[in-house]
């Protein structure tokens, strides 16, 4: 008999598969891949929907593997739906240019965005209230309007926690963000139960902080969390230059105005988004990232 079930983790050969209802704390069913996988240079992912067979062991054995909507490299997890770009208010100190660096990165992989404001608390006390603050202003003004979704939590006062697992509610989503911004500290706060290191704790053990691990995939209920940052490393390789303004949502929308087709919205005349960015509809440090990306793509390019 046949089972739909979601591969949650990967590791020496097996595949942990979680039947498609399961409950929250189910075991998951151990498998095998077929060898046709191998045969067919096919490889089944974290992530990834499957058709499964019980064998008698308890053990089962993956069938097949479901189409997927998405395939991230980094983490290689499939089907991921949704990426949650976290960014503290304050220590680290909010990096725009990073930010929209993350944004392109997730608009070409074509999944959906949401952006989380941790260490809300620092707005509150702390050395830096003021910086906080603004930056936390800064966020909620440019990015609101052009459709992303904005959430910002403190881990430490249990705050925005109930609502950011709301959001989560139903998709596969990844966290990402810099080293130091809290992803493990929200995830634990999220998850009862679970205790990834952060990174106070790996200092003390004086461990490093970059040893790769497996990714493995967080019933959270409603969805799944990957409990690995992803798109910690980003180059613009895979990204032509013509489908870099397609990465920023609100250029996308003017460029079927501009004058002329195939416009870099650099320097054209009769460009709707040099006319928007003029008109202070636009973010000038959003224009400013698309143009400083843009450089960084040609550079690549020529270097080949
Ligand atoms: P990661 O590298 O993104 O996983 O970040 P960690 O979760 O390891 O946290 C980095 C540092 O920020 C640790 O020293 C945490 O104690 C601290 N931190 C995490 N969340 C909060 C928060 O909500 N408020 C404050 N003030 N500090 C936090
Ligand atoms: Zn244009």
């Amino acid at each position: 008999e046949e089972h739909v079930g979601r591969i949650v983790k990967a590791l020496s050969g097996y595949y942990y598969v979680l039947p498609e209802e399961a409950a929250v704390g189910s075991t998951p069913v151990q498998c095998r891949a077929r060898g046709i996988f191998k045969k067919r240079g096919e490889s089944p992912l974290v992530g990834d929907m499957v058709l499964y067979e019980r064998t008698e062991n308890g053990e089962g054995t993956v069938d097949r593997i479901l189409p997927r909507s998405s395939e991230l490299v980094r983490p290689p997890v499939a089907n991921v739906d949704l990426a949650v770009l976290v960014f503290s208010v304050t220590e680290p100190a909010l990096n725009l240019q990073l930010l929209d660096k993350f944004l392109v990165h997730i608009e070409h992989a074509g999944i959906e965005a949401m952006l989380c404001l941790s260490k809300q608390d620092l707005t509150k006390e702390g050395e830096e209230t003021e910086q906080a603050r603004q930056s936390m202003e800064e966020v909620l003004r440019i990015y609101k309007p052009i459709g992303y979704d904005v959430i910002s939590t403190s881990s430490r006062l249990g705050e925005g926690t109930s609502e950011m697992m709301e959001r989560l509610r139903g998709h596969l989503a990844v966290f990402a963000g810099q080293s130091g911004v809290g992803k493990s500290s929200l995830l634990n706060a999220l998850v009862p139960g679970l205790a990834l290191e952060t990174n106070a704790i790996s200092a003390r053990l004086g461990r490093g902080k970059h040893t790769t691990r497996q990714v493995e995939l967080i019933h959270t209920g409603g969805g799944y969390v990957a409990d690995t940052p992803g798109f910690s490393q980003l180059d613009f390789t895979e990204l032509g230059v013509e489908e870099l303004g397609n990465c920023f949502p609100e250029m996308r929308e003017r460029a079927p105005s501009c004058k002329f087709r195939g416009c870099t919205h650099l320097h054209e005349p009769g460009c709707a988004v040099l006319e928007a960015l003029e008109a202070g509809e636009i973010a000038p440090s959003r224009h400013k990232n698309y143009e400083l990306f843009m450089m960084e793509m040609k550079e690549k390019k020529r270097r080949y």
